[in-house]
């Protein structure tokens, strides 16, 4: 028997079932040319409520990917613009 699936708002409601978890559309921040690729997505893991950000870097072909509790990504963002600002 099926459960039914209460997604979260920004999920793209595609194989939360399969995964055990939520994803929002993936974000890329870059621009064309760069050297480094950054893409962003929102993860909730289904089973502990855990919301995380995704962060994909590939560089030279290479993709390494980084999960970061949401506030501690919040936190993460306030220091990139703290330093950026200066
Ligand atoms: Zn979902």
């Amino acid at each position: 028997m099926n459960q039914l699936i209460v997604h979260p708002e920004w999920c793209r409601r595609a194989d939360c079932a399969s995964t055990g978890s939520h994803q929002s559309a993936t974000f890329n921040a870059g621009r064309p040319g760069d050297l480094v690729g950054v893409d962003a997505t929102l993860v909730e893991l289904e089973t502990e409520g855990i919301r995380m950000l995704r962060l994909t870097i590939t560089e030279e072909g290479t993709a390494a990917h980084y999960s970061v509790p949401v506030e501690q990504a919040r936190a993460l963002s306030d220091v990139i613009t703290s330093l950026l600002d200066v």
